[in-house]
């Protein structure tokens, strides 16, 4: 069971989001047939908007986040909703890079460092929250730790982690966003820099463990208290009538096309592979009902 929990240290100054996805990293990998470097870079970012998406407290919000880096897998995509289920893609889910020097997938190779982390909050106003930063090593972590200061001020730190078995199924994955608020005392902040330090990796800890020990070891000697626990999954929300809507975007001409041509449009879910199905004479339906 995948699972989200927020706590805070008993001062106050300290927040932490920490998750255990391994079932929804997995559930991505047989989506879309993922490699492992590719595992790896949707995994990060998938558990990356999950949490942020838990963070959001407006009901029917969304989270996006975009990594654009010119590396070979292209574009990785996450969306999470408001109670932080998850969907996303990378533009080329089979591409397989060497391992780099110390045996770890090369997320940072894949991803490519020429471009931007997109963090993008639609919270059901006209126009979504949007902020950008360059990336800094495509790892996901660090140029999410890079956003965080640079876009939105927040003094933060954050770790994520996919381990791959050799089958390529997900052995753990998840990860932390801890942030510091205005006013923290450097000592705190002392303490938090050397508990992330001393902590290894995230996979290492997650391998026999769970996000609670992911919480206690970033706030190592701090007293967390627990503030929600909250169960997470792969979750699209795709649908005919959304998948219709957005076919019948493309406007009455390519339509009229499209229904000319006598062969069934067939049009995939990119977060889900849910193939959907228009018949010409469908086709001829929505043109015939949007003329009312
Ligand atoms: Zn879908």
């Amino acid at each position: 069971m995948d699972e989200i929990i927020r706590a805070v240290t008993s001062d106050g100054f300290i927040k932490i989001s920490a998750i255990s996805g391994r079932g929804l990293v997995e559930r991505a990998r047989q989506i879309h047939n993922l490699s492992p470097v590719a595992t790896a870079a949707l995994g990060r970012t998938l558990c990356a908007a999950s949490m942020l998406g838990d963070l959001l407290k407006e009901e029917d919000a969304s989270v996006t986040l975009r990594v654009n880096g010119g590396g070979p897998i292209g574009t990785v995509m996450a969306v999470s909703d408001s109670s932080g289920n998850v969907r996303g893609y990378v533009q080329n889910p089979h591409i397989d890079l060497p391992l780099k020097a110390n045996g770890k997938l090369d997320v940072g190779g894949a991803v490519g460092t020429d471009g931007t982390l997109t963090v993008s909050r639609d919270l059901g106003l006209k126009e979504p929250y949007i902020g950008s930063t360059a990336l800094v090593s495509g790892e996901i972590a660090e140029d999410l730790t890079y956003y965080f200061v640079e876009s939105e001020q927040v003094g933060a730190a954050c770790g994520l982690g996919v381990l791959v078995n050799t089958d390529l199924s997900v052995i753990c994955a998840g990860g932390f966003i801890v942030a510091l608020l205005p006013g923290a005392p450097d000592k705190l902040i002392e303490t938090i820099e050397r508990n992330i330090a001393e902590m290894g990796q995230v996979t290492d800890i997650l391998q026999n463990g769970t996000a609670d020990d992911l919480v206690g070891r970033v706030l190592f000697g701090l007293e967390p208290e627990i503030l929600s626990r909250r169960t997470v999954e792969y979750r699209c929300y795709c649908s005919r009538d959304r998948v219709q809507r957005a076919l019948e975007s493309i406007g009455r001409e390519a339509l009229e096309e499209l229904a000319a041509s006598g062969e069934s449009a067939e049009i995939n879910c990119q977060f889900c592979n849910e193939i959907y199905t228009f018949t010409p004479e469908e086709i001829r339906l929505f043109l015939a009902q949007s003329e009312e």
